[in-house]
């Protein structure tokens, strides 16, 4: 029976007042629509060349964007596979254990055969208490989803969903299109905008909605180029926000750029190796989302046969706990195969969405 009471109506009133952002852009974006295409090209632009070349470009950028978002928004976000969940014996046994070193020998005879490589600040394994398993690399718990997200970025209250593996680079394209639609209104509308202040323009109702359209374009192309400058820089050192906030910690300590193959590997893995799909909001990233290539392979103890080069003085006895699968299998399997996800693979539960704070959606490791 589905549960009702207080809490329940309280969660569902949440849920609807989560969606308040979404509905916000899209009413902005209808009226942009009307005023752009409408009041400025229809109604303002005096010669058909430049109606028609405007009203072209628009609608192009007006696709894209719209496309983008939707993407962003409705992809469900990817949750661990079942190799990282404990079994029921695992956890009866974790249950019955104090806390400390014997729930962490519980998780290291669990996790021996996970391609796992970060730890937790204090170097124990990745732990979800409220889903009941181990994290895999770069995945963190949502606190708005309740879930743990893969390679998790934020939580944004924007597309209402959680940014991550799954819909990440479709939440840049998202950025990229906004920023081009607004610089494009912006650019078009300009010498429109001059003539409203030079009363250059007839008293009519266009008037108003061209001068708005400028303000509203200039004022998100300023935002929208911030954001989309900082994520561009996370994707070319290959960190998510939340790792720029808080740097992975790995068996042999901290390394804020363990995750880094260099700038053309590190775009590959979000926009993949077919460049025709660069610029389109389909899933092209390379890898499963559960393990990821580390440019630490060679400091590993368990990959004798790597060439000496980088030093591996930071040798840790844990090490010899954790008999990985090779990470460069994982390496090679990310990097060469265009294995895509499809989206109706998992079992994904996306709903509600909140605070704009990475560091307030994600769960607190020590
Ligand atoms: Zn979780
Ligand atoms: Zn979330």
């Amino acid at each position: 029976m589905a549960p009702s009471g207080p809490g329940s109506v309280r969660r569902r009133c949440r849920r609807v007042l989560y969606w308040i952002p979404v509905v916000f852009i899209t009413l902005l974006l209808g009226w942009s629509y009307y005023a752009y295409a409408i009041q400025l090209c229809i109604v303002s632009m005096e010669d058909i060349g430049e109606q028609v070349v405007c009203l072209i470009a628009y609608h192009l950028l007006f696709a894209m964007f719209v496309w983008s978002y939707w993407k962003t928004i409705f992809t469900l976000p990817m949750n661990p596979s079942k190799e990282f969940h404990l079994s029921y014996a695992e956890k009866e046994l974790l249950e019955r254990e104090p806390r400390g070193e014997a729930h962490q020998e519980v998780l290291r005879r669990a996790a021996k055969d996970l391609p796992i490589y970060t730890r937790t600040m204090s170097g124990a394994i990745r732990y979800c208490d409220r889903c009941q398993l181990i994290k895999p690399d770069r995945c963190h718990h949502c606190s708005v989803c309740d879930k743990c997200i893969l390679k998790m970025d934020h939580h944004c209250p924007w597309v209402n969903n959680c940014v991550g593996f799954s819909n990440y680079k479709f939440f840049l394209l998202f950025l990229a299109y906004s920023l081009l639609y607004c610089l494009f209104i912006a650019a078009t509308d300009l010498q429109y905008f001059i003539k409203f202040w030079t009363n250059g323009l007839p008293d009519t109702q266009a008037k108003f909605h061209i001068m708005f359209l400028f303000f509203a374009a200039a004022m998100f192309s300023v935002s929208l180029s911030s954001l989309f400058g900082y994520h561009c820089w996370l994707v070319s050192k290959n960190k998510s926000t939340l790792e720029a906030f808080r740097s992975p910690v790995f068996r042999h300590g901290t390394d804020k750029n363990g995750f880094s193959l260099g700038f053309s590997k590190n775009m590959r893995q979000v926009f993949g190796d077919e460049e025709k799909y660069w610029l389109l909001p389909i899933f092209s990233s390379l890898g499963d989302g559960c393990s990821f290539p580390t440019c630490l392979v060679n400091q590993d103890p368990e990959q004798p046969s790597t060439p000496a080069g980088l030093n591996s003085t930071s040798k840790n006895p844990e090490n010899h706990q954790f008999p990985a699968k090779p990470l460069r299998e994982s390496q090679s399997h990310l990097l060469t195969d265009s294995q895509s996800w499809t989206e109706g693979s998992t079992n994904l539960g996306k709903d509600k969405a909140g605070m704009s704070n990475p560091a307030l959606t994600m769960e607190n490791e020590t």
